[in-house]
């Protein structure tokens, strides 16, 4: 790496973000559930959006789910990531009833589709923040979805 080179760009992590994110270092996705109206709740926040209750408690994900949508980024949203493109970024439907957003590995893009079945993988991208990834389900693990 020379002095040129672009660093990583670095997220400050705030209240509740710094809850998920201590999960997935822990090789967990996290949900909220609202104990008073039973929706799931993601991002993690302090109050329910449905029914506005503060009775939210964590839960684990099973890290299945099926793609939503996804779009393929074929330019660098920041320079650092500028030997990265093309990437695919997913948002999928979580089996517990959130969606979560993450990029897809282990997948050419053109594998990608709206139904793919996915199951999360944890990329520990610094010493400090391990993110959420997806890739495609095995045949197996699509049977027994
Ligand atoms: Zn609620």
């Amino acid at each position: 790496m020379t002095d040129t080179a672009p660093a990583r760009p670095t997220a400050i992590l705030r209240g509740e973000e710094q809850v998920f994110y201590a999960h997935a270092r822990q090789r967990e996705v996290v949900f909220q559930r609202c104990g008073d109206c039973a929706r799931a709740v993601f991002y993690l926040r302090t109050i329910c959006p449905e029914c506005g209750s503060e009775n939210l408690s964590i839960e684990r994900s099973s890290g299945l789910g099926r793609v939503y949508s996804f779009t393929t980024q074929h330019r660098a949203a920041h320079p650092f990531f500028q030997h990265d493109v093309p990437y695919t970024l997913v948002l999928a439907d979580m089996e517990e009833g959130f969606r979560l957003f993450a990029n897809i590995v282990d997948c050419d893009p053109e594998q990608v589709h709206v139904g793919l079945a996915v199951e999360t993988v944890f990329d520990d991208v610094t010493d400090e923040l391990t993110l959420p990834r997806f890739r495609p389900r095995s045949r197996l693990g699509e049977t027994t979805a």
